[in-house]
């Protein structure tokens, strides 16, 4: 039991942070926040993607460049680029590390205006940091652990932050229904995107990317807006007047 409620926490904290702080945030801008916050969020994303950790800039100009190449032969993740996901994830490490490595020059549209602390950026890539997220998971298993099956969930614990990527690519270029035509193949994959916190409605968010709100029609959900939503209640962040 323990287990299980230690894996929803670290998938889900992950993933949050994922969709508010690198996505919504970081990549697209459709809030603000000050520097204290962010610096809050900063080490909250180091903390609960752990040994999977994904700095903002890195993320930020792969994603800006998903969306001004979307399953062309430019985009950095398309599954129509691949045979199969796991290739796709390997290309994708490619180019991310690439980008951390900073081997080539980016054009600034991609780079422009996206939260880097590079204490952090460096802590998080650093790979006895990885090596020690991954033992805090392994230790907690073994103190844990009431059955054997369970030490097969610790993969995913390490690979948290790509696992969720892979997902979110994968099936939300491929699996689902479209409401718009955005000459790509986007898809949203559920009507109520528990899964995956709002991130598998691609084909809402390819259609309308600074729209805070995934969801586009009364009946899906996106799970993410209304937790942001009371962040901005409580002041934390700040919509921009446009989209209020
Ligand atoms: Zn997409
Ligand atoms: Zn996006």
């Amino acid at each position: 039991m323990i287990i299980i409620v230690f894996f929803l926490f670290h998938w889900y904290l992950s993933l949050f942070m994922q969709t508010f702080f690198l996505h919504r945030y970081g990549a697209h801008k459709m809030f603000h926040m000050n520097k204290f916050w962010e610096k809050v969020f900063y080490i909250s994303l180091y903390i609960f993607q752990g040994s999977s950790f994904l700095t903002p800039r890195a993320y930020g100009i792969m994603h800006r460049k998903h969306h001004a190449f979307s399953d062309t032969i430019n985009d950095p993740h398309s599954p129509h680029n691949h045979k199969s996901v796991f290739g796709m994830m390997w290309t994708t490490r490619k180019i991310y590390n690439n980008l951390v490595d900073r081997k080539d020059i980016e054009e600034e549209r991609f780079t422009s205006d996206i939260p880097e602390w590079k204490l952090i950026d460096n802590l998080g890539e650093n790979g006895l940091s990885r090596i020690g997220w991954g033992i805090i998971y392994i230790t907690f298993y073994i103190i844990f652990a009431t059955q054997w099956w369970m030490y097969l969930l610790l993969p995913v614990h390490f690979l948290m932050g790509a696992v969720h990527g892979a997902i979110v690519n994968w099936c939300g270029h491929k699996v689902g229904y479209t409401n718009f035509n955005n000459n790509d193949k986007s898809k949203n994959s559920l009507i109520i995107d528990f899964i995956m916190m709002g991130e598998l409605f691609q084909n809402n968010h390819h259609k309308h990317s600074k729209n805070l709100n995934f969801s586009s029609k009364w009946y899906e959900i996106d799970p993410s807006y209304p937790i942001i939503k009371l962040f901005s209640f409580f002041r934390i962040i700040r919509f921009k007047p446009s989209i209020i």
